[in-house]
């Protein structure tokens, strides 16, 4: 297989490379690696660099404020942002990558001009409400309830896991507004302004720098049914749409690639046996095959987009780029941890050593939820088997 750019394609990629190469400030370049979260102030005034260049939404129409790059311009895009070491956008994440292509095939014309231009202009920051203690794999078990009262849902429940939620002024969430039918039935697609009475957001302490996701408690609060995306009982279909898009953007194929040069230099600057660890014949053995591995990876989304360019929908195949994805970022972060020698058991005594030790410390653990957010590992394998090799359950 020959895989080639086209010279404006070429003349686009260098475009895109040099404009990240002058215009990633320092200070934020290599914060998200591992899948950290670049602190709020920071992000947001990220989210307005991209946004005056008209690169926020590098997917998205132009008559919608997006950039209104073709699916080859996009890859191109993404993997050179990826691979610049800029950090990451969580803003972007769950509105203009998950929410906004939903609102544009299901929203109503009312809820895309109310929404999407502020996400773009990162005026609004969304958080993604669907898990609850005893719904996450079995997310159809959900039970927040929405009850319908006059022109108002009122909302009585739980979410778990939200992330962001101390940040966010919306929550977009899956609520049951029937619990008659099979339990996939009777879901709800609501958007919910965070400020409203009644809610209660309560941030989540983990072994992260940060508190990475929220509980948030519904206490009788009143939501306009304006505000319900689709037909009320649809939620289930628009929320498998909308997971398969999180799981094809569940990590940038760049930043892995990036990984892999910032363990080559890492292993350059480390001495093992009197010597660089890069010369260690059993590390150049381990770099060389994530190498291979990474390089696979790529040209498996090669694949995807040669299929996305003939109009094919992501489909359940985006399961298989998070499960090996996920699991490769894994072990690039273990790898990098290996590189930096006895500096990479560092942990308490962050403050006292240089960032790249603090980034390869919590890029480590924070990489470890990458098998687990958007659909863990075991579910996702569950899909490769029954919907695309169609294997029969048990
Ligand atoms: C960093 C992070 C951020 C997150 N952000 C959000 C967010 O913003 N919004 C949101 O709604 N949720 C969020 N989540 C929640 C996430 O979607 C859930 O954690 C995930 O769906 C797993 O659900 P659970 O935690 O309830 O685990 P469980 O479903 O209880 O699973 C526990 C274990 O059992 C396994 N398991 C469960 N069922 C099966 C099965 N049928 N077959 C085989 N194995 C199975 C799982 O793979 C897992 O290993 C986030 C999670 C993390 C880690």
């Amino acid at each position: 297989m020959k895989v080639s750019y086209s010279s404006d394609e070429e003349k686009f990629r260098e475009e895109v490379r040099e404009w990240f190469r002058v215009n990633t400030p320092p200070e934020v370049k290599d914060q998200t690696l591992g899948g950290s979260s670049l602190n709020h102030d920071p992000m947001i005034k990220w989210h307005k660099t991209l946004y005056e260049k008209g690169w926020v939404a590098p997917e998205f129409p132009k008559e919608f404020g997006g950039a209104g790059f073709s699916d080859t311009e996009q890859f191109i895009f993404n993997y050179e942002y990826s691979h610049s070491g800029a950090p990451r956008l969580k803003t972007k994440l769950v509105s203009l990558g998950m929410l906004a292509p939903l609102l544009l095939q299901f929203g109503t014309k009312e809820q895309q001009e109310r929404f999407i231009p502020d996400m773009l202009a990162g005026k609004t920051i969304w958080c993604q409400g669907f898990s609850e203690p005893n719904a996450g794999s079995d997310l159809a078990s959900l039970k927040l309830k929405a009850v319908s009262d006059g022109d108002d849902f009122v909302l009585n429940g739980q979410k778990t896991w939200t992330s962001m939620a101390d940040h966010a002024d919306w929550v977009f969430m899956l609520v049951r507004t029937d619990s008659s039918g099979r339990k996939q039935q009777g879901i709800s697609f609501l958007l919910v302004d965070l400020t409203s009475p009644g809610i209660t957001i309560r941030p989540i302490e983990a072994l992260t720098d940060y508190a990475p996701f929220c509980e948030v408690f519904f206490d009788d609060v009143r939501v306009p049914k304006e505000n319900l995306v689709g037909k009320e009982g649809e939620g289930w279909k628009l929320a498998g749409a909308l997971l398969q898009h999180e799981r094809l953007n569940a990590f940038p194929i760049g930043e892995l690639i990036y990984s892999i040069d910032t363990i080559r230099k890492n292993a350059e600057k480390n001495r093992y046996r009197g010597k660089p660890l890069i010369e260690d014949p059993g590390f150049r053995k381990k770099l060389a095959a994530l190498e291979v591995d990474c390089n696979s990876l790529l040209y498996t989304f090669l694949r995807i987009l040669s299929q996305l360019s003939v109009g094919s929908a992501p489909g359940p195949e985006a399961s298989f780029l998070k499960v090996y994805g996920s699991e490769l970022y894994q072990r690039v972060m273990d790898l990098n941890i290996e590189a930096m020698g006895p500096c990479g058991q560092s942990w308490y005594n962050l403050e006292a050593l240089d960032n790249s030790v603090h980034q390869a410390t919590m890029g480590w653990v924070n990489s470890r939820s990458l098998t687990i957010w958007g659909g863990s590992s075991e579910i996702q394998r569950t899909i490769i088997a029954t919907q695309v090799l169609k294997l029969p359950r048990k």
